[in-house]
């Protein structure tokens, strides 16, 4: 067993389940540890602080950028996002698996960081469908829905600059996929 851990980046676009696929790799892997991201975005109904995110102001994000503290960040749909450096470079140094739950850009900045980190793309069977999804979830205005749909386009358009893409169909079958991916099938 190698003493650091591996680093896992999960994209995809908004609505296409990485947050059910997230619950499920933690809930039957103990040796996971999931960032939790710093975003401007205001809390959905139900979002918790330090859960869910952390949610900043503008003026807080904008230090975190100045003094160097995010691994990663970008602006998706008129908010920030970032993923906090140094609890996260901790947790590999310690030898904690660490999985990443973030949009495109934040996946290229990360490939240039930590090339040797797993990247794995999820995508919905078609666009319909992500629609569909992101509506029935209910937590977005119309506006924010066409925006996420027209990130969604250009996203999947870039799928091909990941290790793998695993299509969200079934769910349970997306699940089992990823594990499988991030080697972790063997390790229950
Ligand atoms: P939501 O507003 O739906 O929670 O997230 C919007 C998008 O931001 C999702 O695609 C999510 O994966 C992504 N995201 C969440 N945290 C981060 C982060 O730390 N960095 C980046 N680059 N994207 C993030």
């Amino acid at each position: 067993m190698s003493s650091i851990g591996n680093l896992t980046v999960l994209t995809g676009p908004s609505g296409v389940g990485k947050g059910t696929i997230v619950r499920k790799i933690l809930e039957s892997h103990s040796d996971v540890w999931l960032s939790i991201s710093a975003t401007t975005r205001k809390p959905r109904l139900g979002e918790i602080e330090g859960e869910h995110y952390f949610f900043l102001d503008n003026k807080k994000f904008q230090e975190i950028i100045d003094c160097e503290g995010f691994l990663e960040w970008a602006s998706f749909s008129n908010n920030f996002y970032g993923t906090p450096k140094k609890i996260v470079k901790e947790k590999i140094e310690k030898g904690t698996n660490v999985l990443l739950e973030i949009e495109l850009e934040g996946a290229r900045q990360i490939r240039q960081s930590f090339p040797e980190a797993l990247q794995i793309f999820l995508a919905p069977p078609n666009l319909y469908e992500l629609e569909k999804r992101i509506r029935g979830r209910g937590t977005e205005s119309e506006e924010s829905i066409r925006d996420r749909l027209a990130i969604a386009n250009k996203e999947l358009m870039a799928r091909k600059e990941f290790d793998a893409v695993v299509i969200n169909e079934d769910i349970e079958k997306a699940f089992k996929e990823i594990e499988g991916l991030m080697g972790l099938k063997f390790n229950k």
